[in-house]
């Protein structure tokens, strides 16, 4: 940027230094550089005029011309108002204003043209605009008849400070006759040019101050994909960069593991997906290069399988590997279920938790260090520092939103070379937010469940219909099925959660007496080795209905179980709700997800609800999420160490410049991957102005 735009905000005509410090607190405004890169959140059109005769109340908003031809108080107290009598000939407006009534009265002018603007009412067939917009009609370039007008969001304390989303235009136009014919283009011309994009300067003017709806969406092209294409850049780069500096293990082989395993011990059938992804990975960790790669798929899609061959690939080649879970009942789970896909093969594997005994600990230590220790399983006791290997080769990470960055880069200190990294989601992320905020890895995508699956049917049932899915329940139980029922827990240590939870188990019990019927609870309060007790019955068919919190979220299987019954459904958040359906749907039989709910809903739990009950696919409800919550509040991005503040594009909405982006971006880095070119001078340039800028892009692993 230059010089002009770092200059301090309080110098601007019409901020000074009490303002300034306003600016600074509530919108991060400091320089003319950041009031210009504030955007406006909305446009209303006012290149339309109404006359009065021709309102129309379904409109949300309208713009007249007309002169006050008087005005009255009317009413008392709390309900005491001002009108003025607006017309245009062609009839008669009130405005009304409940507030600031001494301010109007004293500047209301009568017989001098207004612009009036707002939302029409109406009342036994006389129109009114409460609180309207009133300017009088000058031939002032800021209020210029006929416009798009901008609006910015404020906060409370601007809004008592008399800085409201006006006055901010009025700055904005300050300081664009400052800055004007100083801000240098920011993109290489010939990119400017190929893309027929305006230039940057007319395209920060046009955003305040647009001049039609073309020019304007021609501005935001150009804002938006820019923005996209320098993060998407800035990641690439940073790929390429991690490609030459870490060099990887070099996995030539497919040897006696990973043969003997697929011919004499897999026991079904691998789905399409799975292969393709086991190819991807396996030519990934064959270059030479460190293999960073995200594996999404579906719960439920087989992903604990691809991560054992990919493990039998590494042990072919002669590595060690890890395999860490986020939770000691799925550590437990993979271990178990690893352990009997392996059956009599001379793979020696083992589990480290946090209830793993010391004399074993011991003696995992050492294993791993002389290399006799084929695979550790197991959970962040994994990263402790005295977890040494001879030779790790790859490291599987599943359920990757669990884990921080930091706790990630630890794993990579294991080794002098760092190991290939697998993170593996059943969060599906959608495909613009995982270009973004994994856009440095690969990733893979399991897109196929396997065969044979029926798709779960979901119903959303109101509270009063508790009797009738209890019944089914009994129904399910006489023909061999087990049950989940789960309450909403929305932090580990509310107590009110905690009764509901305990309520609720007392009611199943009531109903579910013994001996007939055996209920397990299961919730994050006890003890590591309970839990796990608790899930081994379940597991084990010793109880038909396990009572939860959302420690079940996350990959438990227990084929048999068929019902998931999740009460007040309308507190989980969506993915959450995937989540939890994904427990059932994983065996032969028809299963079924009862959204239990209240009567109450509001317009987004009722989205929610609705969504699962007309979807089952994963990114579908991903996408969903992401169009109700923002990008910013999809799990995982929080965690991903990478803040979104994206200024004027939406991931929910801007997919195809996203990807468009990373399409150039991505045939110029393989052009130049150094940025070196004299034409991509000023991409370098940048790159470097972003990395000192706020704009920090950690690396993912
Ligand atoms: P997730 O991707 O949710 O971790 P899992 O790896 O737990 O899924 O697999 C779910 C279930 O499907 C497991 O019981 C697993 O053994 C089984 N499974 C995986 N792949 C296949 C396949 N290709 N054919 C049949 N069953 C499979
Ligand atoms: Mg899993």
């Amino acid at each position: 940027m230059s010089g002009i735009l770092s200059q301090d905000i309080k110098f601007l005509p019409g901020v000074g230094p009490r303002k300034a410090v306003l600016l600074n607190q509530e919108l991060k405004v400091f320089t003319l550089g950041d009031l210009i890169y504030y955007f406006p959140f909305k446009y209303v059109d006012r290149t339309k005029f109404y006359t009065i005769r021709e309102i129309d109340t379904s409109l949300p908003y309208i713009q007249v011309r007309g002169r006050i031809t008087g005005s009255e108080l009317i009413g008392v107290g709390r309900n005491q108002r001002l009108v003025a009598y607006l017309t245009d000939g062609t009839g008669i407006l009130e405005l009304i204003w409940f507030q600031g009534i001494k301010f109007i009265t004293q500047t209301i002018k009568l017989n001098v043209e207004y612009i009036v603007f707002g939302k029409p009412g109406e009342f036994n067939g006389q129109f009114s605009i409460v609180h309207p917009e009133l300017d009088e009609n000058l031939a002032d370039q800021s209020k210029k008849e006929g416009f798009i007008q901008a609006y910015y969001n404020t906060s409370e304390k601007l809004k008592t400070n008399f800085i409201h989303s006006k006055n901010i235009l009025k700055l904005q136009y300050a300081a664009l006759q400052l800055v004007r014919g100083s801000i240098y283009e920011s993109m290489p011309s010939w990119l400017v040019q190929k893309l027929g994009l305006v230039s940057l300067e007319s395209a920060l003017i046009t955003i305040h101050f647009p001049e039609n709806p073309q020019i304007l969406r021609k501005a935001e092209y150009r804002l938006k994909f820019e923005e996209l294409f320098y993060i998407q850049l800035k990641l690439l780069h940073l790929k390429e960069d991690r490609h030459k500096k870490f060099k990887g293990h070099l996995f030539t082989k497919v040897g006696n593991y990973f043969n003997d395993f697929y011919f004499n011990h897999l026991p079904f059938e691998l789905t399409g997906a799975q292969k393709r992804v086991i190819r991807e990975i396996r030519k990934d960790m064959g270059t030479g290069r460190q293999m960073n790669r995200l594996l999404q798929g579906d719960v439920g899609s087989g992903k604990t399988m691809v991560a054992l061959m990919s493990v039998l690939i590494a042990l072919d080649n002669g590595f060690q590997c890890c395999f860490m879970a986020p939770t000691e009942i799925l550590a437990n789970q993979h271990y178990l279920s690893i352990q009997k896909f392996l059956g009599d093969m001379a793979v020696k594997v083992k589990l480290l938790t946090g209830s793993t005994k010391k004399g074993e600990r011991a003696i995992i230590h050492g294993e791993l260090l002389n290399g006799n220790l084929h695979l550790l399983i197991g959970t962040h006791a994994l990263l402790e520092d005295i977890v040494q290997f001879e030779s790790l080769g790859l490291v599987i990470i599943d359920e990757q939103h669990r884990f921080g960055v930091t706790q990630r880069a630890k794993l990579w200190r294991k080794n002098f070379v760092p190991p290939h990294i697998l993170v593996m989601t059943a969060t599906p992320i959608p495909r613009t937010l995982a270009m973004t905020v994994y856009g440095d890895l690969d990733v893979s995508v399991i897109d196929e469940l396997p065969p044979g699956r029926k798709p779960i049917k979901t119903v959303h049932y109101f509270e009063n219909r508790r009797a009738q899915v209890y019944d089914f329940i009994r129904k399910e139980i006489a023909e061999g099925r087990q049950i989940y029922i789960v309450f909403p827990l929305i932090s580990e240590s509310e107590k009110m959660d905690y009764k509901n939870l305990e309520e609720g188990y007392e009611q199943i019990i009531k109903l579910f007496p013994s001996p007939d019927y055996a209920i397990g609870m299961v919730h994050g309060r006890m003890k590591p080795a309970a839990k796990d007790l608790e899930m081994q019955r379940f597991k084990s068919m010793e109880t038909q209905i396990l009572v939860a919190t959302t420690v079940i979220e996350v990959g438990v299987d227990v084929p048999n179980a068929s019902v998931m019954i999740i009460e007040s459904s309308e507190r989980f958040g969506l993915s959450q709700l995937h989540q939890l359906r994904g427990r059932v749907g994983r065996g032969a039989e028809q299963s079924f997800c009862i959204l239990l709910s209240g009567f109450k809903l509001g317009a987004e739990s009722r989205k929610r609800i609705e969504t699962m009950v007309a979807t089952n696919d994963g990114f579908e409800i991903a996408e969903a999420d992401m169009r109700l919550r923002g990008p910013g509040d999809i799990e995982g991005t929080q965690q991903s160490g990478i803040a979104f503040d994206l200024k004027i594009s939406n991931l929910a909405k801007d997919g195809q410049i996203l990807q468009y982006a990373r399409d150039i971006a991505e045939s110029i880095i393989s052009d130049d991957p150094s940025l070196e070119k004299p034409q991509n001078d000023i991409l370098k340039k940048q790159l470097i102005a972003l990395k000192k800028n706020h704009l920090n892009w950690g690396s993912i692993s």
